[in-house]
């Protein structure tokens, strides 16, 4: 599988894999199984190699992707203030299950200590992230109505001019159906002027 990881970060790109984003309609589910998700992760940069061989060894699959995608179903929900409350549980979860390992000075904290449980630990984390620390003035979504995928993104560019989930995708997909449409109304016009 090719991902496209487009959202700038982990939350987003993990609601970034139906397509496209539209309320009421998913066309592909690009988690459609436990070894999608594992693929996925390590390609969004949820888990590197190493560790993804040790989810493998050590999770029960289908929990942990029926885990994943209730998180993916947060994305959507906590961005408009709701189910706060779940997500709150489910991160502390992750945060029980979390360590903190001694540096030079001071400590980090290693989210996703669990290899079993370490996917969904690391996604409700990044979710609190999101919603804590990211600078949600920038969040777009890829236009639906204007032929794009729906996908979410925080636009870093520093004119905040950045529409597309990406110029060769959706934007390059955009441009030639417009291109298109012009094209035949120009000829819808000929034939009603000849
Ligand atoms: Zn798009």
């Amino acid at each position: 599988m090719e991902w496209r990881i487009v959202g700038g970060h982990a939350a987003l790109d993990l609601a970034n894999t139906v397509a496209p984003r539209s309320p009421g309609t998913v066309e592909e589910d690009h988690l459609s199984d436990p070894a999608a998700l594992l693929d996925w992760a390590q390609r969004a940069g949820v888990v590197d190699e190493a560790e993804a061989v040790q989810v493998a060894q050590a999770w029960a699959p289908e929990e942990a992707l029926a885990d994943a995608l209730e998180i993916r179903a947060m994305v959507d929900d906590t961005l408009h203030g709701r189910r706060l409350a779940a997500l709150t549980r489910r991160w502390a979860e992750a945060m029980a299950r979390a360590e903190m390992l001694p540096r030079e000075t001071g400590a980090t904290l290693v989210v996703g200590a669990d290899p079993a449980m370490m996917i969904g630990d690391r996604l409700a984390d990044a979710l609190v992230d999101l919603l804590r620390h990211a600078d949600l003035s920038r969040l777009r979504s890829c236009p639906l109505d204007e032929g794009g995928c729906g996908w979410l993104f925080l636009d870093r560019s520093r004119n905040q001019s950045r529409k597309w989930c990406t110029m060769e995708d959706c934007g390059t997909h955009a441009k030639s159906r417009r291109l298109t449409e012009r094209r035949r109304s120009a000829s819808v016009k000929q034939r009603a002027g000849a």
